[in-house]
């Protein structure tokens, strides 16, 4: 086999260092694989990680999910650099889908997790609202906020430690399998690097760095708008934080920011890689919130604080787990649809471990590729963080 000149060699590259590329990079390094990170950015957690709204949740309608969350929280509490708060999830339930939620609430207490079913009084005196044509709530406190920056560079730290190359400004253009032995030969800037595994743990380009390979990963990107008050009014302030909080009718999400709140909307026309703030979306938001939160009205926007970034979406907005069918050596750790911050700590593990050839800790056949060609997607999540 010819070697590429300028050629490095590891056991795994690792493309992408976000929350999930840094989980991986660490989780590889520990298990004694040498590892190469290669980042775009100048710094990890430049793409999504570095622009999430930072909710970490307990309460999925799936099993699989729960879990990945609940071993990724547990993780979190216990990890200085992730400065979890568990300010709880708060999430509004309209009748139409009560009986769902409740399923769910079931699932999740048959994992362990405390999720209390509320009524409407009860939930309105956590969070204020007009609950008319709403029938209760459910209400996690272990849920809450983290650090995303914090943990990846937590990682990011731990992975160099255990001599992991973690390499910034590398923009992957260019992959290839070459040898007998089949590795895969990855161009970045004026080099190339080589290894038998690689981890596509690329977030809203990880369809494009499939692409560069001839593989079809199904992840698309699709902006979503984070809108910032100013300081609240002294009227609206409450005795704790605003959990983050979810009205199911629309999809609507606030949550306290310091002294602000932040909230947003997912636009489902938003696709691609749009740029920037959509100010236009604003209104719309706005509407959805003041059915429910009237107290709204009174809020302004520091639209110098409001941010936008990409939610890496798939077809069932559940993430693509694992290896890749016709590509030895290729794993996939994409695709998390707007819930990557809360999954990543066990993702790295579990990808570790399949990649290290042990069984993951986590079954994940629910979230491998496949589903998609078995035209069995993995019943739909919701698109709120
Ligand atoms: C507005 C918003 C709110 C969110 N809120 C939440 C939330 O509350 N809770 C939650 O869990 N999640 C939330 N998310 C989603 C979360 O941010 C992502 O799921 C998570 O950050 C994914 O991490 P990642 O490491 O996979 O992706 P990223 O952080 O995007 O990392 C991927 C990296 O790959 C790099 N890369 C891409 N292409 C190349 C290339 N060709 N060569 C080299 N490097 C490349 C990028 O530069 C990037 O740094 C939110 C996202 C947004 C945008």
């Amino acid at each position: 086999m010819t070697r590429a000149p300028d050629t490095d060699r590891a056991d795994v590259i690792v493309i992408g260092a976000g929350i999930v590329g840094a989980s991986c990079a660490f989780r590889l390094a520990e298990l004694g694989r040498r590892v190469i990170v290669l980042e775009r950015e100048p710094a990890p957690a430049g793409g999504s990680t570095g622009r999430s709204a930072a909710g970490v949740r307990h309460q999925f309608s799936d099993a699989v999910n729960v879990r990945l969350s609940q071993a990724s929280i547990a993780e979190y509490r216990t990890m200085e650099a992730a400065a979890y708060k568990p300010i709880g999830y708060l999430f509004y339930v309209p009748p139409d889908q009560w009986d769902a939620q409740m399923r769910a609430v079931a699932l999740q207490r048959s994992l362990g997790i405390d999720v209390r079913v509320l009524d409407p009084a009860q939930a309105q005196a956590i969070v204020p609202a007009d609950a008319q044509g709403l029938q209760g709530a459910t209400w996690c406190t272990a849920d809450g906020v983290v650090d995303p920056h914090g943990i990846c560079m937590h990682y990011v730290a731990r992975a160099r430690d255990l001599g992991a190359r973690v390499l910034v400004n590398r923009d992957v253009t260019g992959i290839g399998r070459v040898g007998a032995d089949g590795l895969w030969r990855v161009h970045a800037g004026d080099r190339v690097f080589e290894a038998p595994q690689l981890v596509n743990a690329a977030g809203a380009w990880a369809g494009r760095i499939g692409a560069l390979a001839g593989l079809d990963v199904p992840v698309q990107p699709a902006r979503r708008v984070v809108f910032a008050t100013a300081p609240l009014p002294e009227a609206l302030r409450l005795p704790h934080p605003y959990p983050l909080t979810v009205d199911l009718a629309s999809g609507l999400w606030f949550r306290s920011e310091g002294e602000r709140l932040i909230f947003g909307l997912s636009n489902p026309e938003d696709t691609g890689f749009e740029e920037g703030i959509d100010w236009p979306w604003l209104e719309t938001t706005y509407e959805a919130a003041i059915t429910h939160f009237p107290w709204f009205e009174h809020l302004s926007i520091d639209r110098k604080a409001s941010w936008w970034g990409y939610y890496e979406v798939t077809p069932d907005h559940n993430p693509v787990l694992g290896r890749m069918p016709g590509a030895p050596g290729w794993f996939n750790a994409c695709g998390f649809s707007g819930h990557g911050v809360q999954q990543a700590a066990a993702v790295g593990r579990l990808i570790a471990q399949e990649a290290s050839g042990q069984v993951p800790f986590i079954d994940i056949d629910a979230l491998r590729i496949e589903r998609f060609a078995r035209g069995a997607a993995h019943g739909t999540e919701r698109l709120i963080v």
